[in-house]
């Protein structure tokens, strides 16, 4: 079976077909490189630690790239970082710090938190406030301009022009002509032209205090939307496969990035579109009046694992509304202890020198975990499979009808499967986040990219472990004296 897609642009399963096979022609040989990917995830805006709803969609982008991967893909992914905007300004003007500064921890935080999920470093994390990205969001602005589709209104700001982008409103199914006054519409905050236009650039005012680019327009700042647009096309070019987010990206954010992109390009921007549902805790909607807002470190604080708490997240279908409880931190803790003693008996009985052959029948189901994360990553469905195989393979355990050659094969069934899952229990005393600089590290090496590998390196030594290459591969040991 295919690879399918819910794709939110056709509000449709479709099924999934890289650019790279759709421009290759029948004749191609086989044993070609592998088909590349591109998929761009929109990142955090770091004016504050990120919660567990913001995590629950990078986890979902996750388990995305590592089964594309696992089926054989090869995939560039980029994942921004909002470091300019109304909120990282406003907590810089109030502690009174410059907006880097100001941004600094968030981005660090960031960065740890997503290694103790365990969720792959993106091969790219372009920050919004890097000059060559603000070249190119003035570059597409400007573009924009000449092409009539942005205009600068009297507050000196530069705004879209929606009602000249025939498909606006496509990807939100969002009917325009609902809130489309004629005319000119008179804001109290804007001096646009019509209610739903959106800023591109936005004019210096003094709440900016230093925060300011020049531009052709004047002094000022990207608006949000341009900013991905920018960083997705410099990095990707003007065409990506796969462009991921939460459900409350969808409107404006996407909507808006595909009215900039291909308002400059005149291409298709954005082959699938794929967004995760909210997160709730306890059945509501997370707000810190309600009480129930976590950051990570929040619901570490409690006993739980980056592992365990990455198979909380990630066992629900991305579709679906995912309800965060104590409840389902047990479950997910339970889950993985079964996984653990199972593992551990398949070890046990695989280094056992029996001549015993087996003499159940009881076989990996190969190939079904992945058919059915195909199925529009329907982990339900995967982790249903390795379920079944675990109560399976325990049963020919307990009935001593298993031999080590089939715990064997049993072992490589899980380790391919942990490719995706990623929640293998760590050899004791490595801490999680750790041990994922430390694959980040040898997926470098392999890609021979020495700067990242020995930028890992540095990261690693700076939190105190040591990264040796050896001819059995990278060694991690704690250093000494720390
Ligand atoms: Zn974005």
């Amino acid at each position: 079976m295919p690879i399918r897609f819910f794709n939110t642009y056709s509000r449709q399963l479709e099924e999934f077909e890289t650019r790279d096979t759709a421009s290759r022609s029948p004749r191609d040989e086989p044993g070609r490189p592998a088909d590349k990917i591109d998929i761009y995830t929109c990142g955090p805006t770091v004016y504050s630690r990120a919660h567990i709803g913001n995590f629950r969609a990078y986890v979902f982008e996750d388990l995305l790239q590592r089964h594309l991967e696992l089926r054989g893909y090869r995939v560039h992914r980029v994942m921004n970082i909002t470091d300019v905007d109304d909120k990282t300004i406003r907590g810089a003007r109030e502690a009174k710090i410059p907006l880097s500064k100001f941004t600094e921890p968030f981005k660090h935080a960031f960065f740890e938190d997503i290694d103790t999920l365990r969720i792959k470093r993106a091969d790219d994390f372009p920050s919004a406030t890097d000059q060559r990205y603000i070249d190119k969001m003035i570059e597409m602005i400007a573009a924009l301009i000449s092409r009539g589709l942005a205009y600068q209104a009297d507050d000196q700001s530069v705004y879209y022009r929606i009602s000249k982008f025939p498909n606006y409103g496509k990807l939100a199914h969002f009917d325009l002509t609902q809130l489309q006054p004629t005319g000119r519409v008179k804001n109290d905050e804007y001096d646009k032209e019509h209610i739903g236009d959106f800023a591109l650039w936005k004019a210096w005012d003094e709440e900016d205090g230093d925060v300011k680019w020049d531009s052709p327009w004047g002094p000022g700042r990207p608006g949000w939307h341009i900013e991905c647009s920018a960083m997705a096309t410099a990095i990707l070019g003007d065409q990506i496969d796969i462009h991921c987010g939460g459900v409350d990206n969808i409107f404006p954010h996407h909507e808006a990035e595909i009215a900039q992109t291909e308002g400059v390009t005149g291409k298709r921007f954005v082959c699938y579109w794929l967004h995760c549902a909210h997160l709730l805790v306890d059945g509501q909607k997370m707000s810190k009046s309600l009480g129930n807002f976590y950051t990570l470190p929040d619901v570490l604080e409690r006993g739980y694992s980056g592992r365990e708490i990455r198979y909380a997240l990630m066992r629900v279908h991305y579709r679906a509304p995912l309800n965060f409880t104590w409840e389902g931190m047990e479950e997910a803790r339970q889950a993985l202890g079964r996984i653990d003693e199972w593992i551990m008996r398949l070890e046990e009985k695989s280094q056992e020198e029996n001549a015993q052959r087996s003499t159940s029948n009881v076989e990996p189901p190969m190939q079904r975990f992945e058919a059915a994360l195909d199925d529009d990553l329907n982990i339900s469905g995967a982790l249903g499979v390795l379920f079944d195989g675990i109560r399976d393979s325990n049963r020919a355990l307990d009935e001593q009808t298993m031999d080590s050659a089939a715990a064997h094969r049993w072992l490589q069934w899980w380790s391919r499967i942990d490719r995706v899952l990623a929640v293998t229990e760590t050899r004791a005393g490595i801490p999680d986040e750790i041990v994922a600089l430390a694959e980040a590290r040898a997926q470098a090496r392999l890609a021979k990219d020495w700067r990242k590998s020995d930028e890992l390196r540095d990261e690693l030594m700076a939190r105190g472990w040591e990264a040796r290459d050896t001819k059995d591969g990278q060694k991690i040991t704690k250093r000494s004296g720390s």
